[in-house]
């Protein structure tokens, strides 16, 4: 039966009201080569809204890299006449942003309430921090750790057999809210946690001897409006007097060299550092419960994607940390552990020279605070889907994070200051 295609358009349209439905809109791949090419994109992304997925931002594009970015279906004729008559080498990852949307959901799971191997929304979790703790009341326990912006409790799970005076793992996903595979992660690790716990050597062992504090959403307002609005959102939702844009990226607004590279200080950029250090309530919650247990926490870990990268400090600046040999020996056998399930290949070593100088993020704060263990996770993919990892992959990317977490874990135990 022929139905009328306006009729059709009308019906997928009201099905996707609630927000922008990115019908036609493309991720484009461009070779960067040299400083024009670098000088280009900067002019490219002056002249049209552009959303780049990989550097964050303009300004942290350099020579001999590829620049991932998401163009509205409106401009896409624009930047490719743009990308052709400047010989800027590109290939297209994603040709209808809208399709590879619909394709994440992909998971043979039939659950319809909580699923590990489903991106699950911020209520489900939020009702599984509740639950998972209930079932659990020997190894896990809820708090919270304070509100977000639009007054979310941020619920914090601490994992692992009540003892005193035990070390502690500090583990957070979701700070930048479009990267669901984060808190997918978190989610996993509490559930492996409590199935293997007694069975399993090496994960008894760590709950034996430490204390894991699990984060599972730490932008929550962020990632309820990926859900419900814009899906490509990354930012806190936070406003302020007299600003039409809200938000701020919440790993440029901790205090390690705060706003100085590879941050913007405009409100409406991706990767606006915010009014001032910890202007964000999520980011004061979390500075303020690790200055708070600074004597225990070990180690700082902070789940994010894409790139399938490891990384320490610093970012903020070229320098490195005062254990770099140790930090770049141990992301070394942890990404071996992570390529030996499913040979997924990382790279690591310290932010600035592996990915790009970027001020204000989580690890550099934690390290400065004298967490000596303090690691940047990039997860799968490298691009092919970015921020779209379909469900289908939650599972083998769970899993091999998995591996790599419980070797810093294992080592952390075995060198404790
Ligand atoms: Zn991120």
């Amino acid at each position: 039966m022929l139905v009328p295609l306006i009729l059709v358009a009308a019906a997928l349209a009201s099905a996707h009201h609630s927000g922008e439905d990115f019908e036609g809109s493309k991720v484009f791949r461009v070779s960067v080569d040299n400083e024009n090419h670098v000088n280009l994109m900067h002019e490219l992304a002056s002249a049209r809204q552009i959303d780049f997925w990989k550097p964050d931002s303009a300004a942290q594009i350099k020579p001999h890299s590829t620049v991932d970015f998401h163009v509205k279906a409106e401009d896409v004729v624009t930047v490719e006449d743009f990308l052709e008559q400047n010989e800027l080498h590109y290939e297209v990852m994603i040709s209808n942003l809208r399709s590879a949307m619909e394709a994440q959901f992909d998971s043979h799971s039939r659950a319809t309430g909580h699923s590990y191997t489903k991106y699950n929304n911020w209520e489900t979790i939020e009702a599984w921090t509740k639950q998972i703790a209930a079932e659990n009341p020997d190894l896990v326990s809820r708090s919270s750790i304070g509100t977000t912006f639009e007054g979310r409790s941020m619920y914090l799970l601490k994992v692992g057999k009540a003892k005193s005076n035990k070390p502690a793992v500090f583990i957070d996903c979701g700070f930048h809210a479009r990267e669901w595979i984060s808190p997918a992660f978190c989610q996993w690790f509490v559930k492996e946690a409590v199935r293997t716990y007694g069975q399993e050597t090496q994960m008894t062992e760590l709950l034996d001897k430490l204390d894991f504090y699990i984060l599972p959403v730490f932008n929550i307002d962020g990632y309820i409006y990926t859900w419900t609005s814009s899906r490509m959102w990354r930012k806190t939702r936070s406003t302020q007097t007299g600003v039409s844009c809200r938000g701020v990226d919440p790993n440029r607004n901790f205090n390690a060299g705060w706003c100085e590279n590879g941050a913007s200080k405009q409100p409406c950029s991706d990767t606006y550092c915010g009014p001032t250090a910890e202007s964000e309530k999520e980011t004061k919650a979390l500075t303020d419960f690790i200055r708070k247990n600074l004597s225990s926490i070990k180690a700082y870990l902070t789940i994010h994607s894409y790139s399938q990268m490891l990384l320490y400090p610093y970012s903020y600046s070229y320098k490195l940390p005062k254990n770099n040999a140790e930090l770049n020996a141990l992301a070394k056998a942890a990404v071996n552990e992570l390529a030996s399930l499913h040979g997924t290949k990382y790279t690591y070593g310290p932010g600035a020279t592996t990915i790009y100088l970027a001020a204000g993020g989580s690890d550099d704060w934690a390290y400065d605070q004298g967490i000596k263990y303090s690691f940047t996770f990039e997860l799968r993919d490298t691009g092919r889907y970015g921020f779209l990892l379909p469900e289908s992959q939650i599972r083998a990317t769970c899993e091999e994070t998995l591996l790599a977490v419980k070797h810093i874990a294992s080592y952390v135990v075995q060198h404790l200051y």
